[in-house]
């Protein structure tokens, strides 16, 4: 048996947010991140647009990247004193995961995190509050995805949140808001979402419901990332829908290796953090190479969706990489590991545990082809020096 699921109501394109004003209920919790939406405007457009609704709104602000466990815990704790009917979310991936979290805290606070770090753990939500989220930046889609991210900085544990109970209420995707993505944010979101759409179209769970929103995200990705980034607003909007596609194919279908490698090295040399959507960027078509031995047919379908040249799985298969390959430099993103400036010894005494913790990580069991520790490592080693992956 499969299953499907998505917010029941999405708003897009220009002057979706207006749509805040026909909500029904009487006091919301607005979640926000850093400031950002602050200083743009948004904050005071989304309080106007509530109050036009009859709804008194409370701020939680001030969510930091990668949130923490007490940053949800005090959110849920405020929205417990508050009773917000509506939660809405507004940011970058981080203040809507991090609502996502306080939102079950708020309706189940005898839970712990440990009771719901499993997927599909989650207790019964919406008997308190709908959840409506508002994305800033076109990549994670968690204002529609079943996932959240949180973690626990004294136990050094991210705890990836996964089940349906989640998927937000309301997807508002207003281009206004991505407008105001900086340059570089644009290449590595923009480029997560590739990564999304991508896995997903060739992951263990894929379907006939996600495959065709994985395939639009990934045309509409490649005919409007360049130009989002060299701010060509029109585009970004583009961009703005597409990662939102990409991220309804892959709450379904789920991902690959590329974001288990991602998810294990982000934060694991002394060089500094890599982003997400970077690391993504740099393992994508290595990990193209190795999953063409079992689904070549499926790659080489998304290349002849893109007009890409070839006759052959192998040579469609081959340009998709050529492809990805040249949106990345286009976007001024290195190639491989040593490029990033990882140091080789660090690299190569870390290498072994970042295969074995990558080959435990949640997205793995979705990857197309099975991957022991010793194939990961080997991986690891072509996107470090930059070999094509053969084996
Ligand atoms: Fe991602």
């Amino acid at each position: 048996m499969g299953r499907f699921t998505l917010p029941r109501d999405l708003y897009f394109g220009e002057g979706s947010l207006e749509t805040l004003k026909t909500l029904k209920g009487k006091k919301a919790v607005l979640c926000l991140g850093g400031g950002s939406m602050k200083r743009f405007g948004f904050v005071d457009q989304v309080v106007e647009y509530l109050k036009e609704a009859g709804i008194e709104t409370k701020l939680i602000e001030g969510i930091e990247p990668d949130p923490s466990v007490e940053t949800v815990m005090k959110g849920a704790e405020a929205m417990r004193e508050f009773e917000p009917d509506l939660i809405v979310a507004m940011g970058g991936g981080s203040p809507i995961d991090a609502a996502k979290a306080m939102w079950v805290f708020y309706e189940h606070p005898e839970t712990t995190f440990d009771d719901i770090k499993d997927p599909f753990t989650i207790p019964e939500l919406r008997n308190k509050a709908k959840f409506i989220a508002i994305p800033s930046t076109s990549g994670t889609a968690t204002e529609v995805t079943a996932f959240s991210v949180i973690t626990d900085y004294s136990a050094g544990i991210k705890y990836p949140l996964a089940d349906f109970e989640i998927t937000p209420d309301i997807a508002i995707v207003d281009p206004a808001l991505a407008e105001t993505m900086p340059q570089t944010l644009t290449a590595h979101t923009g480029m997560d979402a590739l990564t999304h759409a991508i896995e997903a179209y060739v992951a263990g769970l894929h379907s006939p419901f996600s495959d065709p929103l994985a395939i639009q995200a990934i045309e509409m990705i490649f005919d409007n990332l360049k130009a989002s980034y060299e701010g060509d607003m029109e585009a970004r909007g583009n961009m703005h829908i597409a990662q939102c596609l990409a991220g309804m194919a892959f709450s379904n279908a789920l991902l690959g290796i590329v974001h288990s490698l991602a998810h294990k090295t982000g934060a694991v040399f002394d060089t500094g953090h890599i982003p997400h959507g970077c690391a993504n960027a740099i393992y994508l078509p290595y990990v193209i190479q190795f999953n063409a031995k079992v689904c070549e047919d499926r790659f080489a379908m998304i290349a002849r969706k893109l007009g890409l040249p070839g006759i052959t799985d192998k040579a469609l298969t081959n340009s998709l990489i050529k492809a990805v390959k040249e949106l990345r430099a286009s976007l001024h993103i290195v190639s491989n590991l040593k490029d990033f400036g990882v140091k080789e010894d660090e690299f190569l005494e870390k290498k072994h545990m970042i295969a074995e913790r990558a080959v435990g990580d949640a997205c793995t069991g979705s990857n197309p082809r099975e991957t022991s520790v010793e194939d990961m490592e080997k991986v690891l080693e072509c996107i470090y020096y930059g070999k094509d992956v053969t084996f």
